[in-house]
């Protein structure tokens, strides 16, 4: 199958930061893909590259096997949504939509029906003589989304849409958009540096570091079994555990993870374990989160509501089953 879009050694510098470093990648057709990493990671590079706003230093991209390079972006299929929104403020919600066709010489009357059908897509119909500023965020966002959808892309960029949303509201929409993406079939590319986000909406995941792709997989895959330290720490947060320590609990000189909800905690220290303290407890609700020294080493192990919860300070001993003990490379 031709892939949506396909990075091949594809890297954009600028001068001596590598934003994007010699990244190969493919994206599938009607793929919900996320791309995570910290901060300056180069994931919205990579966005930019599809797009059309950047042009890559070296290496070539492809969507839908046609070669993208000097392909200016309104020519490329691809709509984007940024995380700002960029509404036009002194246009309506309907003239807001309705701008991309505009821009392309489509006739008032088909444009606009075209923008209410968008709108009742994002669930705003009815809401096209508003202006940008009598909308609240998550109703901004959606505009910004209906506008993105108007002249059907077969490729959306999505660039931390939900950033800018209160918590409760990044949920439902997070929902949404997982839904309307299915509905639609369209290829969305999502850009976030929230793991809890990328996991739950996406199909599958890049982890970036450094301009580079550490791992790429579905959400199990990357929460599991990550690659390399850096994943494992990145991706929730994992116990890494250097090699010593695998060695002696496992039989193996390698480096492994370990998800905190994989150990246990008991309080008899008497017996098969790993002897910890208790430095220091945090209520989450649902869970409670230990913070723990193994003798020297920083553990983290959350006992779900209901079980009992040692005191800060106490002696206690870790176990946990040697299976789910990951052994990966080391790696950045
Ligand atoms: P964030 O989550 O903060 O948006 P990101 O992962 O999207 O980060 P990018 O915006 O792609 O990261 O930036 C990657 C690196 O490239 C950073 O070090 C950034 O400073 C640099 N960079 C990006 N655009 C330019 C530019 N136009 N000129 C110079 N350096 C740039």
């Amino acid at each position: 199958m031709t892939p949506a879009v396909a990075f091949q050694k594809t890297s954009r510098h600028f001068g001596a930061v590598r934003a994007v470093d010699a990244v190969d990648l493919e994206i599938k057709p009607g793929e919900f893909f996320a791309m995570l990493g910290p901060s300056g990671s180069g994931k919205t590079t990579c966005l930019r590259l599809i797009a059309g706003f950047e042009q890559p230093t070296s290496g070539s991209i492809s969507i839908f096997g046609e070669r993208a390079e000097g392909v200016p972006p309104y020519r490329r299929n691809v709509n984007t949504v940024f995380q700002d929104y960029a509404l036009f403020p002194h246009l309506n919600v309907l003239d807001n939509v309705a701008y991309g066709l505009m821009v392309k010489g489509v006739g008032k009357d088909e444009r606009h029906r075209a923008a209410e059908d968008a709108l009742k897509l994002v669930q705003l119909p009815g809401y096209g003589g508003r202006k940008p500023g009598q909308l609240s965020g998550g109703q901004r966002q959606r505009v910004a989304l209906a506008r993105a959808l108007v002249n059907k892309p077969k490729v959306l960029l999505l660039d931390e849409p939900l950033g800018a949303l209160d918590l409760k509201l990044r949920e439902s929409m997070q929902e949404e958009l997982k839904q309307l993406q299915k509905a639609l079939g369209i290829t969305f590319v999502f850009v976030t540096h929230d793991q809890g986000e990328a996991l739950s909406m996406a199909d599958r995941v890049a982890v970036f570091n450094d301009g580079r792709i550490m791992q790429v997989g579905a959400p199990e895959e990357i929460y599991q079994r990550p690659a390399s330290r850096f994943v494992a720490d990145f991706v929730g947060s994992s116990n890494v555990l250097p090699p010593d320590f695998v060695q002696r609990y496992a039989g193996q000189h390698r480096w492994g993870s370990l998800r905190p909800e994989q150990i246990r905690v008991r309080s008899d220290t008497s017996g098969d374990g790993v002897a910890a303290r208790v430095v220091s407890r945090h209520y989450l609700g649902a869970a409670t989160k230990l913070s723990l020294d193994a003798n020297g080493l920083r553990l983290h192990a959350t006992l779900p509501s209901g079980t009992a919860v040692p005191e800060d300070g106490a002696h206690v001993m870790l176990t946990f089953n040697r299976d789910q003990l990951h052994l990966m490379e080391e790696q950045a």
